[in-house]
């Protein structure tokens, strides 16, 4: 049996506050954990079939084939997609751009695309928490790459401001100030430069799980401008948003943009990549998953397992194990290290408030208030209800996928 307080709480350093218990798990159900995966019902709205397998890894098996291509039908059209993109490079600087973010995923996406002889324009936003490991590693890796780096930094007052109001707001997510600045971002720049098709280091075979109740859209910018209106203080000015609009409509629609996953092209294997890259340019491994973002490990490995009980763990593990990366037993044991060493957690608390320039204090009340959810907020959900039936519409019609951004 594997539903053992242990595997529950991972760490008792991480045992969430009581009061707000009762958001991670329906008071009137009983605890329980995948007999396939490890995802459990600390995801509110998990369902489990006769066998006690959960939908997510139901579904990731399912949808398999349509996902994932670690065979020579992957090996094949990732070919045809390098070609399509040589070919449309032609006479131009670049043959399509590529999102660097300094995790092992983006870095490897940019190693092959060296080795595929692509000519990408690599960005990286800095939205000022990137580790200092993680600038080395991205300096190394260019440089072996042989490409140009375009670092946009975002105004730190504006995001400083930004992160802040979401710590007030006191919901889950609260890596939605960096992401939507990523990619709100690199999708602008691209559109200014005329590039159509975008590399990410996004894949199926260690993220192909995720919980939808855990935490909404981080494009919503709608959400996002909420939120700020609510707690933040300074204007944004120069913090790049992108509407509904061009999202979904203008950018992959009228402008033909495509994000393409080349890792769901290969048998992707997250410690061999690693491997790779520390063989080819001395890259070197964060120890836990996001920790190239100083901002991202602390709130992935305190903030939410400590307010939320969600530890991202779980569906990160659970994606390795539906796609053969580890055994559910090494998932379980993994899962049962602590998140944090309490000398490095005290550190990285510390870093984050003369940062944000805010005490411990707030930080603490920051975990103990009420969690909340960004529902409670004006969001796009309704609209994206409304256009993604359009666009199954469109697909059954005209067989084709649109859905760029998956
Ligand atoms: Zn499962």
């Amino acid at each position: 049996m594997h539903d053992t307080t242990l595997e529950k709480h991972g760490n008792p350093l991480m045992a969430r506050t009581d009061s707000n218990a009762h958001l991670a798990d329906s008071p009137n159900r009983a605890y329980q954990v995948c007999s396939r995966c490890i995802m459990d019902t600390t995801d509110p709205l998990i369902e489990f079939d006769s066998s006690g397998f959960c939908n997510h890894c139901n579904s990731f098996r399912n949808n398999l084939g349509r996902l994932w291509h670690p065979d020579e039908q992957g090996r094949r059209s990732l070919e045809r997609i390098i070609e399509q993109l040589r070919l449309s490079g032609k006479g131009r600087n670049y043959d399509c751009a590529l999102g660097l973010s300094g995790g092992a995923d983006s870095c490897y996406v940019a190693l092959k695309a060296a080795e595929w002889g692509l000519r990408p324009l690599v960005v990286h936003v800095d939205t000022g928490w990137n580790s200092e490991m993680a600038v080395s590693n991205i300096e190394r890796l260019v440089k072996h790459c042989g490409f140009e780096l375009h670092t946009h930094v975002v105004d730190w007052e504006e995001m400083k401001d930004l992160q802040i109001a979401y710590l007030r707001s006191g919901i889950a997510n609260q890596d939605v100030p960096q992401d939507h600045a990523i990619f709100a971002g690199l999708y602008n720049f691209c559109i200014r430069n005329g590039i159509r098709s975008i590399l990410s280091g996004g894949n199926t075979a260690t993220e192909g799980i995720f919980p939808d109740a855990w935490h909404g859209n981080a494009m919503d910018s709608v959400n996002l401008r909420a939120i700020h209106r609510a707690f933040g203080q300074v204007r944004l000015r120069h913090y790049p948003t992108i509407s509904f609009w061009k999202l979904y409509a203008l950018y992959p629609l009228l402008l033909r943009m495509r994000t393409i996953r080349p890792l769901n092209y290969l048998p992707y294997d997250r410690d061999a990549a690693i491997a790779e890259l520390q063989g080819a340019c001395g890259w070197k491994p964060y120890g836990r998953k996001h920790g190239e973002s100083q901002f991202t490990k602390l709130f992935q490995n305190h903030y939410l397992p400590q307010k939320f009980g969600y530890d991202k763990r779980r569906p990160h593990f659970s994606s390795m194990i539906v796609s053969g990366q580890i055994t559910r037993d090494e998932a379980v044991r993994k899962l049962a290290e602590p998140l944090y060493e309490s000398e490095e957690l005290v550190a990285d608390i510390d870093y984050l408030c003369n940062k944000l320039s805010i005490s411990r204090a707030n930080y603490d009340e920051f975990i103990s208030s009420p969690c909340r959810s960004y529902t409670e907020f004006s969001n796009w959900d309704s609209r994206y209800r409304v256009m993604k039936r359009v666009q199954q519409f469109v697909e059954r019609v005209t067989g084709r996928r649109h859905g760029v951004y998956g």
